[in-house]
């Protein structure tokens, strides 16, 4: 008795889901076709407005069921299928980022540190460069 009431109700919800749906491509299509008229985006806005909050929450709630199963289902098959594999995405990853990190890190000291000054007008220049590249004078 219990399982025989709940279906009823939530086929309410597909169905009111379904029409809420449809209200909104309807709706939506009034806005695409309209003559620029005031009355009918409004109109258009209103019902695609209307007909997809409605349709949504009520397509949502009616296929609750199904939703639920599918994440629950889904969420654990993730978890047993791939444990080893997230296990070993998370090292990789990790030993990933630590390098960019590392290289990163040197990169940025060796820029710093291969800037000279300009002799002529003080600007910081690369060390190797042979001439300024603000005042254009030779090093
Ligand atoms: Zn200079």
């Amino acid at each position: 008795m219990k399982n025989n009431n709940k279906p009823k109700h939530f086929i309410v919800f597909k169905i009111v889901g379904f029409i809420g749906i449809i209200i909104s491509i309807v709706g939506f299509i009034l806005v695409s076709f309209a003559d620029f008229k005031f009355n009918n985006i409004m109109i258009g806005t209103l019902m695609g407005t209307f007909g997809s909050a409605i349709g949504i929450s009520c397509l949502f709630i009616g296929f609750r069921p199904e939703i639920t199963k599918l994440a629950t289902q889904s969420s654990k098959n993730i978890q047993q299928e791939n444990k080893e594999d997230l296990k070993g995405i998370a090292t990789n990853t990790a030993d990933i980022v630590s390098d960019a990190i590392t290289k990163t890190t040197t990169a940025i000291k060796k820029g710093l540190d291969d800037k000279i000054f300009c002799k002529h007008c003080g600007e910081k220049i690369d060390s190797d460069s042979k001439f300024c590249n603000k005042c254009g004078k030779m090093q």
